[in-house]
């Protein structure tokens, strides 16, 4: 039995974690209408991995006899100056997202309602992992910046990436 302010908080947490799929989306599709088809990739794969998030929570819900409701995903920008910049706000947008997530485990800690506490872990962790991958990629085009061979080569190595599904759903 999670609480009112818990379940109504979770609720909003699927949506952002679905606002947050559109929005790399949406960088994915500008990325790939510039040529970069790596970070296009690169996106992609994070526009997955931010469902998957979001059916984490629908999961938990659902399995605390909480309902999950859907609600309407804000518009998205479309456009962004650079490379640079995208990653420049994929790390300003996951520090967001911790402090909403640490929101979430402060609420059920306050119920003392240690199964959600619990199932918070697990996104704590991972964001830690959202935020020192997001500035990885900073330093990568940082390093590369004003050479075109160097954004290549490391547009041609994003390109590698693959999507998983997190264990978290398949063991599900
Ligand atoms: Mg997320």
């Amino acid at each position: 039995m999670i609480s009112n302010e818990l379940h109504e908080a979770i609720n909003a947490q699927i949506n952002a974690e679905l606002w947050s799929a559109y929005l790399y989306l949406s960088m994915a599709m500008d990325a790939e209408k510039k040529g970069h088809r790596g970070v296009a990739n690169w996106y992609k794969v994070q526009f997955q991995e931010e469902q998957d998030h979001a059916r984490i929570f629908m999961n938990y819900l659902n399995s605390v006899d909480a309902k999950v409701e859907l609600k309407a995903i804000d518009a998205v920008p479309t456009e962004w100056p650079s490379v640079l910049d995208m990653f420049k706000e994929t790390l300003a947008h996951e520090k967001k997202v911790t402090a909403l997530i640490n929101n979430l485990a402060h609420i059920a800690h306050k119920d003392r309602d240690f199964a959600s506490v619990n199932r918070l872990v697990w996104f704590i962790n991972e964001q830690v992992e959202e935020e020192d991958t997001a500035r990885a990629m900073i330093d990568a085009v940082e390093a590369v910046e004003g050479n075109k061979y160097g954004m290549y080569m490391l547009d041609k190595e994003l390109q590698t990436r693959t999507y998983t599904q997190t264990t978290e759903l398949t063991n599900a």
